[in-house]
């Protein structure tokens, strides 16, 4: 389902490589720790699976696809197999729980009545049915990561990554937020996991691969945490204040999964641009302008829209948006929004069945 076959990353401008000659499978179904020191490689591991990035050498397959030849186009549909959670949640701050979980499905062009089906559900899955009208800082730390992990399985797909997750909570918290992940596995749904959390690692006994120094050094079918000497400690991140940041790094989610849809720009820098305008009221919170960099004009650069396909025209900027939005000269079938209504009889050729 996920293949390391002797990755070596090396980032430019730096003299260490960030992992090196790292090599493990994992297989449809498992529960597998991510562990080592902040700066051993677990994020970069977990990009590589997320082809926001590609190794200096080696190969990364997952579900069947090796990710070199995976062309740039494809990415977004490639993405919609694989959910990702991260330490700071990534909510969209201005968009209710519902719309939060239901967005990358509208701009992805799923029905009205599969989102009104789909994000309930998701809900319900996390434990939050009945709060879906809250705005994020209406929340609970533990229930926004709720939200970010509905979100991150709205699509059912198959792999679900966490970035340590639990990283931001407190340890009450992330004992409910780690049940939920282990509720998520028990489905069917393989789970990979990069922490720093000891104390869950051994108490949970399943596959630790421990990576240091991009190395990886151990890899246990039934492990614990091992070393906890070099576990960096808990220090609570500046959240009040910080709304404009989170508001960028949700848009950049966003665009993250949606990364080849020219209407999507256009869709973030309304919500850009609403959030700002909702921080203008609180003076001490307005970002400056160099620190929103080009998050609405240059979204990702792999992923271009082609030529052909017509400028997305802004969205008007008034009122929350209640349908979905329409996508200009794209093709449905495509989108996978058949296969998600469980309509498709081709089965997937986007991404080849599990090896
Ligand atoms: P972890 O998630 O285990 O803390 P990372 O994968 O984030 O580790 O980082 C591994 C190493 O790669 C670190 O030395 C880090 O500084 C370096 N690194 C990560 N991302 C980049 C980047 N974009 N550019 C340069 N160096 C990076
Ligand atoms: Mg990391």
């Amino acid at each position: 389902m996920i293949r390391f076959e002797n990755v070596t990353k090396r980032y430019r401008g730096t003299t260490r490589p960030a992992l090196s000659g790292v090599d493990f499978e994992v297989q449809r179904g498992e529960f597998v720790f991510l562990v080592g020191a902040s700066g051993s490689g677990k994020s970069s591991c977990l990009r590589l699976i997320l082809r926001e990035d590609v190794p200096t050498s080696g190969r990364v397959a997952v579900l069947g696809r090796d990710l070199r030849s995976l062309a740039n186009r494809k990415v977004p549909y490639f993405r919609r197999h694989i959910g990702s959670v991260f330490q700071d949640f990534r909510l969209l701050p201005s968009k209710t729980v519902f719309q939060n979980v239901a967005f990358t499905l509208q701009v992805t062009g799923s029905s009205r009545g599969f989102i009104q089906q789909a994000v309930p559900e998701a809900l319900a899955l996390v434990g939050l049915d009945g709060k879906q009208k809250r705005m994020p800082h209406e929340l609970s730390g533990g229930e926004q990561q709720r939200v970010a992990i509905a979100r991150a399985l709205v699509n059912r797909p198959q792999v679900l990554l966490a970035d340590e997750p639990t990283g931001n909570l407190d340890p009450a918290t992330s004992v409910d937020i780690m049940q939920l992940l282990a509720r998520i596995n028990a489905g069917g749904t393989t789970v990979l996991m990069a922490t720093h959390e000891a104390a869950f690692v051994d108490a949970m006994q399943r596959r630790v691969i421990e990576l240091r120094d991009g190395e990886m050094v151990r890899d246990e079918v039934h492990g614990g945490y091992g070393d906890t000497s070099n576990i960096p400690r808990l220090v609570p991140e500046e959240v009040r204040g910080a709304a404009a940041a989170a508001a960028l790094t949700a848009v950049q989610e966003v665009q993250r999964q949606t990364a080849d849809l020219s209407v999507v720009r256009a869709a973030l820098a309304e919500e850009l641009s609403a959030q700002r305008k909702a921080e203008a009221s609180t003076p001490d919170a307005v970002p400056a302008a160099s620190e929103i960099p080009e998050a609405q004009a240059a979204p990702i650069e792999p992923q271009q829209a082609p030529q052909e396909e017509k400028p997305a025209e802004a969205p008007a900027a008034v009122g929350p948006r209640t349908h979905p939005i329409v996508l200009p000269q794209v093709d449905v079938a495509e989108l996978g929004v058949a296969d998600r209504l469980g309509l498709s009889d081709d089965g997937d050729d986007e991404v080849g069945p599990t090896s």
